[in-house]
This record gives C-alpha cells, structure tokens and sequence, in this order.
C-alpha cells in the first residue's frame, strides 16, 4: 500500500495534477492499525500528561535513538518490519542554502546510511519543499520575478548543493504548491472536528487551547509563540494559521475561506501523510524546528487522524555554530557562508568527515581547526590506505604482518563501530574505533617496513618511483620510436622514387639513432642507479614496472647456503 501511494505521490509530483488525493486509501487502514497497537501495547508513559511516548510495535532495530517524544534513548522499532517511512522537512527555497542546512542534511544523511548499510532497513524518504511563503514572496518582489518562477531557481540549487554534498536525495520531493487541494481537505477535516476556526478576514486557524495538556508534546514551557506576519484576528496568540487569506497583488489559491495560500506547518503535515497515512517512523529536522514547527505538525496529525501517536520518533540535529561568537549560522544573523562558497575551498568529504566526529544532535563549532582535524584525519586513512597497498603489491618491504592479530583487531573494530552506530547513531565514536584499527595498522606497517631507500613517508616515496618510472618509459619510447608511415604512403608514386625514399628513410634513422643515443643512454643509467637502492625496474615492451628488492635477504641468501 505503501509503494501504490508513494507511486500516487510521485506520479502527482511530475504532473503537477490537483487531483484525487492519494491519501484515501491508506488514511483510514492506518488509523485502525494505530488503535490495534495501543490496544496490544499498554501505553509506557513519560512522567508529564503532555509528553506521554507510546512505545510502538513492529521490528526492533536494534538501535536506540534518542527521541525528542520522550526526551530519552528509546529501541528504534519500525511499525513495517525492514522499512523505515521518514519524513524530512525540506528548505524553503528563496535563496541559497548555507553551511547550517548543510550540516544538518548531511548529519541525516549519514543516520540514513547507517539505518540502511549497517542495519540492512530499506528508508522511504519524503522531503516536502516549501515553494511559497512570505520570504520566497518577498524576496521575488525584490526581484521582479513571480514566486514560483523564483522558487524553482533555488530549489534546483537546494539539490545541486546537496548532490555537491553527496547527500543521497529523498525517495520523493514534494512541492507545496502541488499539494493545495490535500492541504484544503487536511484543513477542511481539522475545522469539522472543532480544532480550527476561520476568520472574518479569511484566515483560518488551529485552536491551540482545543488540544488541552496535549499541546506540548515537544516542549514543556513553550517559548513565546513569535507573533506571525497575519492579521491580528486569532482568539488566542499560541493560535497559529492553518491558511492565510491573501494581500493584494499576493498569489493566491482559491478555498473555502477565500483566496489565500497554506500556513507553514500545515504542509508537512498534509504531505507526509499523503504519502504514509496516519503512521510515521521518523521525522527529522534541525533543532530549531522542534518549536513551534514540530509541535504544530503534531497537533494537526493527531487531530486529523483521530490518533494518539502519528510521528513516532522526532529527530533534531544540533546546531552549527560559527567559532569564537557561538552564533548559530543563519540567514538572519547575517553570518553564514554558503554551501558553494564552502565548496570551493574544501571537499564533501572534508565537511562530513567534520560533522562525524560529533553527534548528531549536539551544537558543532564551524572553524579552520575543526575543518583542519578533519582533512588530518582523512589524510591519514589515505596515507594508511596507500601504505597498505603499496604492501600488498610488493612496494613496501616488510617482515610478514601479524595478520592473526590484525583480524582480530579488524573484528573488534567491527563490533565497536556497529554498536557505536546502535547507540543513537554515536559517529564520533565510530570515527575513533576506526582511527584507531589504522594507528595499530601502522604500527605494524612502520615497525617492519624496510623502504629501501629509509624515507619516512613510504607512500609518497612509492608515488614519486611511479612517476619517475612512469617518465622514463615516455623518453624511452620516445628514443625507440622510429618515423615509417609518412614514407611508406609514397611508395606508390614509382619505384624509382619508392627506392630513393627507402634510402633517404635509411639515412633519417641512422641520424635519429645517433641523435637519441644518449636518451637510451640516460633511461639505462637511471634503471641501474635504481638498481642501487634495491629498486627492480623491468622494461616490458613498451610498459616497465618496478619492485622493490629486499637487499637484506638477497645478501642473506649466499651466508645461509655456504
Ligand atoms: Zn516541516
């Protein structure tokens, strides 16, 4: 059911259409199934009426994550066993995005493969894109341009920046606006249940004070609600806009209440359960929208459905912080750098190495040492991945490796990572096991390498012997390469002149041959002075390859026959 409204959703999503809505089929069979599984389940309470966690039923995991529900580690239990259904609030595309959307996608991106390649769980992924909403309007009218033509723009560069990331991209993106006819009948079902009301102006809003203690699931003391940019006409300030009538010269959709455009929380809501129904594994989001955005998206769920648990494990990733001012990046504050920006100096690797070595869900200093531990540490696994191969093809001479002790450090590492991953996803100390696999890795590599020529760093030694062997093929090549063709196309013209060319090609090469002499000279020097440092060039036709000979045990040979 869930593949048939996934498809509904995709299909809905190409072709723009406004019609039915996907989400009957499944609406319903989900809610019934949510109330079999509090029946089955006792509901296990948190101390607070308003932040009571319903353990769910399903598949466990295995992993705990932190759930922002319950405020504590919880086992991760998908409600469908090995499928994970995930929604993620996706950006609002009026301009670029910046380093703190960057941290945040990539910090999920990396939960998602973990749930994926180390837990063997399939994710199906929704992102729902806002592509209208006061900025995008306010920033198109600075420009001139329509909303939608501006919302287009940046949303094909939300996704060139997250390709630049190598951040996988959802199962589906969904577009606000092609979600208005779902967000009018979300709304519709919210009002018929005495959650919402409209106004006179042509606004309608959630009755925060209808949901009782059960308003507040995320948060225990709700920080002044900010007052949204609508008219003042809502019975209680908490209140907040499920749709807002349009100003004029605004782009507007028609509705029941008028012609006006979706609230923000209300789309996620809409899509997420277009495409699940009245049951979500995971839903994640940067911190700051844990209130009021999360908040809200639970309260319309929970009315809509009729249920007591829709979203069953909120997610937040922490901020990223600029170093020194502990400053959250952000658009408002002026001090952000922007993903390509950032790009152009640094590489994806080097920012996701950056956001593993903390956890996901705390604040992260963005800085040149934090971006510098990052590069060292990838430098040195590469350094440690070329020293391995150059081991295993016979450029690095070594005494035999301990292998029993490296599998057994290798299979240790294993485990540490796997359960570092299972306890809420704790990359950093993943990052450390495999730091130190490497530095037990090398030790073993330095304590027995005997590079010939000693040279502290074995790996580029091997490179810079490449290279020089690599030249040296060229310049004998060259020298050995002999002009035919020119002269044979000529051949055809007579034979007087055929044999005249054949002479004069006699004499060119007898010429070429004295002149390159000292090339073939050259390439035979270097191949002996090599040879000198226990370095084996051979010459393969028009290829060489080289190997490192271990002077000591030739020299030991002759003492252990006599
Ligand atoms: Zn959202």
């Amino acid at each position: 059911m869930l593949q048939a409204r996934l498809a509904a959703a995709s299909r809905c999503l190409r072709s723009g259409s406004r019609g039915e809505l996907p989400v009957a089929a499944g609406r319903w069979a989900g809610a019934e199934a949510g109330l079999v599984r509090s029946r089955a389940s006792p509901p296990r309470c948190c101390s607070s009426v308003g932040r009571k966690w319903i353990k769910p039923t399903g598949r466990d995991t295995g992993i705990q994550t932190y759930n922002s529900l319950s405020r504590s580690k919880e086992p991760l239990i998908l409600a469908n066993a090995g499928v994970a259904t995930w929604y993620s609030c996706g950006p609002t595309v009026y301009d670029h995005a910046h380093l703190g959307h960057a941290c945040s996608y990539v910090r999920f991106d990396i939960i998602r493969r973990i749930i994926t390649k180390v837990f063997g769980n399939e994710v199906v992924m929704v992102m729902g894109i806002t592509d209208i909403d006061d900025k995008i309007i306010k920033r198109a009218n600075e420009m001139n341009i329509s909303p939608l033509a501006l919302a287009r723009v940046y949303e094909e560069d939300f996704k060139q920046d997250m390709a630049a990331l190598k951040v996988l991209p959802p199962t589906v993106y969904m577009r606000v606006t092609e979600n208005i006819p779902q967000i009018i009948s979300f709304i519709e079902r919210i009002m018929a249940s005495g959650h919402a009301y409209a106004t006179s102006k042509g606004n309608v809003y959630f009755d925060v004070k209808s949901r009782g203690e059960r308003y507040g699931k995320l948060t225990s003391v709700y920080p002044d609600a900010q007052e949204e940019m609508v008219d003042r006409d809502k019975r209680h300030v908490k209140d907040f806009a499920l749709w807002k009538a349009a100003k004029p010269q605004e782009h507007y959709w028609a509705s029941p209440w008028g012609k006006g455009r979706p609230g923000w929380h209300i789309e996620c809501s809409t899509i997420s359960s277009t495409v699940f129904g009245s049951q979500l594994d995971i839903h994640t989001g940067g911190i700051d929208l844990a209130f009021p955005h999360h908040e809200n998206e639970i309260a319309q769920c929970e009315v809509y459905h009729q249920c007591e648990q829709w979203g069953n494990y909120f997610l937040h990733s922490g901020h990223l912080l600029i170093k020194g001012n502990q400053e959250k990046m952000s658009k408002s504050l002026k001090n952000y750098i922007t993903i390509k920006d950032f790009l152009t100096k640094n590489s994806a690797d080097e920012f996701r190495m950056f956001c593993l070595r903390s956890k996901y869900r705390s604040a992260i200093e963005f800085g040149d040492d934090s971006m510098n531990d990052a590069k060292n540490l990838l430098q040195a696994i590469s350094s440690f991945i070329s020293d391995a191969n150059a081991y295993m093809k016979g450029q690095l001479v070594c005494d035999p490796i301990k292998e029993d002790v490296l599998w057994e450090i290798l299979a240790n590492t294993k485990a540490n990572v796997k359960a570092a991953f299972a306890d809420d996803f704790d990359t950093s100390r993943a990052v450390a096991a495999i730091m130190d696999l490497i530095h037990h890795g090398n030790r073993q590599l330095k304590a027995v390498t005997k590079v010939v020529p000693e040279n502290k760093n074995s790996a580029t030694l091997s490179s810079v012997i490449d290279e020089l062997v690599s030249f040296r093929v060229k310049v004998r090549n060259y020298a050995l390469a002999m002009p035919g063709a020119t002269a044979a196309a000529q051949v055809e013209e007579g034979t007087i002149l055929a044999k005249e060319t054949k002479q004069e090609e006699k004499e060119t090469r007898r010429q070429l041959l004295l002149e390159r002499e000292p090339l073939l000279q050259a390439c035979d020097n270097l191949r002996r002075d090599l040879a000198a440092f226990g370095i084996n060039v051979k010459d393969r036709g028009t290829t060489s390859t080289w190997e490192v000979v271990d002077q000591r045990r030739e020299e030991q040979r002759p003492e252990t026959s006599s």
